[in-house]
């Protein structure tokens, strides 16, 4: 045996960065457990988790109908590929069909990721060919599809494609704008990508009618519109699904995040004549749609439905946006999006020290950008939550409001 100590006892930082390949950032704190909106790191300290996974713990952490369902599922089967079928599948499939409205006409294809799901899409998008001429495919700029190469060739932010070029061709990013859409969709479009809320890009909102214009452009054109509610669905925004608010029909959705709880899974949906698009033998996927995690979909799901969930986000949203007004902090510059998925515009740059300061006072959020963060709570939050986040918010926001007006005197006395 040698004397040097093993390096299981290393600090974890230093493990962190000695072992995982370093495309992210070394993160602030290694956590242990977590129970309903709650979560301790190792050293036993308690936070308010108002970021959820990054809009994927739905029901929280360690939540009873997710806990049994997958131990039993693994007591039973957790994969049988897709040789076979299972009944977690069958269910979850027909769930979605009736959720999303796709109906008799729908069918879904199962991945591991909102990556994958996007791969999918974007396949689709490819087999919708018309006479051969339809190649291009439109994407909005700043948009976030996923990491995987189709999926980044759809991503409009090209510090994230460039290293990767050159990419899929075929893409192009116009702006979310009435008259780029008006000029970019003709006959030779294969499909359109949106996302009803643009979750990474710090919830940015569309254009009032946006989605109905894409809609009313791409049918006429014989394009399919494709909705990326890989963040958006399974009821974050206060609908069961973003395109919902506005009352369209697409031809296809993805879904990931907060679809199984935590538990990794993707799908895409089809409505109506793009259900007939794929063939046997066109994509497939060894884990995708496993009996493990379609049953942990459909507990999640099946709670959301059973609580009351979807409403419970659109009434606490709006909650919490009249919440952070209320606070009256000179950092906070206004607020977006809809029911769990809220971004929070600030006055200066201060998005890390904000995020690090609320770290201090026990609650996690999310910094989209220097002068914006993302909250996307669990949809279970209560009252309870709702005065935790204010107190703790509150005095996150007060302690970089001070730290800031200290060392800008000068500044404030030329300008006034
Ligand atoms: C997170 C996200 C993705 C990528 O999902 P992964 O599971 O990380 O691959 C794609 N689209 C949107 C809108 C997302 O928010």
């Amino acid at each position: 045996m040698n004397d040097q100590p093993s390096a299981a006892n290393a600090p974890w930082k230093q493990r962190y960065e000695h072992d995982l390949v370093s495309t992210f950032s070394t993160p602030p704190l290694l956590l242990d457990r977590g129970e309903g909106a709650w979560v301790w790191d190792a050293e036993g300290r308690k936070y308010l988790d108002f970021l959820g996974g990054i809009a994927v713990n739905s029901l929280g952490h360690a939540h009873p109908a997710l806990v049994e369902a997958v131990t039993r599922q693994v007591s039973l089967a957790a994969h049988v590929s897709n040789l076979f079928a299972s009944a977690p599948q069958l269910e979850l499939a027909e769930r979605l069909k009736r959720l999303t409205g796709a109906g008799e006409a729908g069918r879904v294809f199962f991945a591991n990721s909102g990556t994958e799901a996007n791969e999918a899409a974007f396949k689709l998008a490819r087999l919708n060919r018309g006479t051969g001429s339809r190649t291009r495919i439109i994407a909005l700029e700043n948009a976030f599809h996923g990491r995987s190469m189709g999926a980044l060739a759809l991503t409009g932010k090209a510090y994230m494609r460039e290293p990767f070029l050159p990419m899929v061709p075929g893409v192009e990013h116009i702006p979310a704008t009435f008259e780029a859409l008006e000029a970019a969709i003709d006959a030779s479009v294969a499909a359109v990508f949106i996302e009803p809320l643009q979750g990474e890009a710090g919830v940015i909102e569309l254009p009032a009618g946006f989605l109905s214009k894409a809609r009313e452009l791409t049918e006429r054109n014989g394009a399919l519109l494709i909705l990326d509610e890989v963040q958006t669905g399974a009821g974050r925004t206060g609908d069961w699904f973003g395109f919902q608010h506005e009352g369209i029909t697409p031809d296809a959705i993805t879904l990931a995040k907060g679809m199984a709880g935590g538990v990794p899974i993707g799908a895409l949906v089809t409505f109506g004549a793009a259900s007939q698009l794929f063939h046997t033998g066109q994509h497939g996927t060894t884990f995708g749609g496993n009996p493990l995690a379609t049953a942990a979909a459909n507990a999640v799901l099946g709670e959301i439905e059973r609580a009351g969930l979807v409403e419970n986000a659109r009434i606490r949203g709006e909650q919490l946006k009249q919440l952070i007004a209320g606070l009256g902090s000179p950092l906070v510059a206004g607020t977006r999006g809809r029911g769990l998925l809220i971004g929070i515009a600030l006055a200066q740059p201060v998005s890390g020290e904000l995020v690090a300061a609320a770290r201090d006072q026990g609650l996690i959020i999310n910094a989209t950008g220097p002068d914006s963060i993302r909250l996307a709570p669990p949809l279970i939050i209560g009252d309870l939550e709702l005065r935790e986040f204010r107190d703790r918010f509150g005095a996150a926001l007060a302690k970089v409001a001070a730290t800031t007006a200290d060392s800008e005197p000068t500044t404030r006395k030329v300008t006034a």
